[in-house]
C-alpha cells in the first residue's frame, strides 16, 4: 500500500491486517505520521518503508492500494509540483509494478476530478469541470491524468484496476493543522478558538466516516474483474458548511464564535455523490452519520489535543 501512514492509509492498514494479509505500508512521510501506524510496528504481517512513489519501487505484491498523495489543499498546495508529480510518477511506477507483478491495482481517486460540478449529484460518467490553471490544478488534474493511466494499462496492457473517486471522508487520524474543514472546526472548538467558515457556509460537502469508506476500498478490490470503476465513494448526506460548524460547537459547547473568512480560489459551491453505482455493484452504502461520526472523531481529537 502506497500512502499508508496517512489518514486513510492507516484505517486500511488496520483493516487488512484484521483480515490476515501481509501488509508493505510505503510512505514517504509528506503528509502523513508513523505516529498513525505506531501500533502496527510490533506485528510481523506489517512492514513500514520509507519511499517515495515518484520513483520506481521493486517488490513482490499480489494486491495493491494506491493512496500516496497529500489531500488536503493545505498540504497540496505547499509543493504543488511534488503534488502532481506524485499523482503522475507515481501512478506510472505502481502501474508498472502491476504490470510486472499482475497484481491488483486499486486507485485512490477523488470527487475533485468532478471539479466544481454543475450537475447534482454527481455521477461516474459525468467529466468535471476542473481549471487546469488554478491552485487546485495540481491535485485536480493529477488525478485525472492517473485515471487516465490506470485506464490505457489497463486498454493496453490487461492491468487489473480498481478505480475509487472518493468524496470528503473524515474521522480519527485526521492531521489536526492540514486545514481540511472538519479537523479544523473540532480543533477550534475545542481549544475554545474562533470556528472559521469561509465564505457566507452556504457551500456544501458531504462528509463520509472513515471506517464506512474502507469497508467500500475492500469491497471494490475483492469485485469480479469485470469491475474497473470508476465509482464514487462518500456519504450522500449533504451539509452546509455552516451547518457543519453549528453541530461541532453544539457537540464541543465551549465558548467559540462562528467568524467568516474570505472563499478560497476555485472552492467548488456544491458536492455530493451520487452512490448508486456502488450500492449496486458492491452492495455498498455508509452506515455512519454525521452525529456518530462526529462523537468519535471529537473523542479522538480531544484525547490528541491533551498529550
Ligand atoms: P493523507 O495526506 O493523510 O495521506 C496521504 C499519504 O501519502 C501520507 O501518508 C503521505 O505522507 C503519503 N505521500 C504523499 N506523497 C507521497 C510520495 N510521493 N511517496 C510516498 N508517499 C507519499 O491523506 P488521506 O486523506 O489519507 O488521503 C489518502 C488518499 O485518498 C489520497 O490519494 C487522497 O487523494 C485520496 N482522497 C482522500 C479524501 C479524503 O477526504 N480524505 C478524499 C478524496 C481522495
Ligand atoms: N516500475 C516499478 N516497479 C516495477 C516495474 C516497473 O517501479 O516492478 C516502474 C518503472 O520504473 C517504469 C514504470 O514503472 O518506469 C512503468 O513501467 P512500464 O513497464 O509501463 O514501463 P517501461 O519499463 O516499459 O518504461
Ligand atoms: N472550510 C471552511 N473553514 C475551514 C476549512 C474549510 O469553511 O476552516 C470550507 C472550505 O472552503 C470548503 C469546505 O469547507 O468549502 C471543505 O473544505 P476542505 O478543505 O475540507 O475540503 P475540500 O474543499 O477539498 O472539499
Amino acid at each position: 500500500m502506497t500512502g499508508g501512514a496517512g489518514f486513510l492509509g492507516s484505517h486500511l492498514c488496520d483493516r487488512l491486517l484484521a483480515e490476515g494479509n501481509d501488509v508493505l505500508c510505503v510512505d514517504n512521510f509528506y503528509s502523513g505520521a508513523k505516529d498513525n501506524v505506531a501500533h502496527l510496528m510490533g506485528n510481523p504481517h506489517f512492514e513500514l518503508m520509507r519511499h517515495d512513489v515518484t520513483f520506481p519501487l521493486y517488490v513482490e505484491v499480489d494486491e495493491i492500494y494506491n493512496l500516496a498523495c497529500p489531500a488536503s489543499p493545505v498540504h497540496y498546495q505547499w509543493d504543488p509540483v511534488q503534488t502532481t508529480k506524485t499523482s503522475v510518477h507515481g501512478a506510472i511506477n505502481m502501474l508498472g509494478l502491476a504490470k510486472r507483478t499482475k497484481a491488483r491495482i486499486f486507485q485512490a481517486s477523488t470527487s475533485e476530478v468532478y471539479g466544481d460540478p454543475e450537475i447534482h449529484p454527481q455521477q461516474e460518467n459525468y467529466w468535471g469541470r476542473v481549471n487546469p490553471i488554478g491552485i487546485r490544478s495540481c491535485y485536480d488534474e493529477g488525478k485525472r491524468c492517473a485515471e487516465t493511466l490506470f485506464f490505457d494499462y489497463h486498454r493496453q496492457h490487461q492491468v487489473d484496476i480498481k478505480v475509487a473517486r472518493i468524496f470528503n471522508t473524515y474521522g480519527p487520524r485526521m492531521h489536526p493543522n492540514d486545514g481540511r474543514v472538519v479537523s479544523n472546526f473540532i480543533v477550534q472548538a475545542l481549544r475554545g478558538e474562533d470556528i472559521t467558515i469561509y465564505g457566507d457556509g452556504s457551500q456544501t460537502r458531504s462528509f463520509c466516516y472513515v471506517d464506512d469508506l474502507i469497508e467500500g476500498f475492500t469491497r471494490l478490490m475483492a469485485s469480479g474483474a469485470g469491475v474497473t470503476g470508476p465509482i464514487n465513494m462518500g456519504n450522500p448526506h449533504e451539509f452546509t458548511i455552516r451547518e457543519l460548524a453549528e453541530a461541532v460547537l453544539k457537540k464541543v459547547g465551549g465558548s467559540s464564535r462562528l467568524v467568516f473568512k474570505p472563499l478560497p480560489q476555485d472552492d467548488p459551491r456544491q458536492r455530493q455523490p451520487d452512490i448508486g453505482l456502488a450500492r449496486a455493484t458492491l452492495g455498498w452504502e455508509p452506515q455512519v452519520q454525521l452525529d456518530a461520526g462526529l462523537d468519535k472523531t471529537i473523542h479522538y481529537f480531544r484525547r490528541r489535543l491533551a498529550e
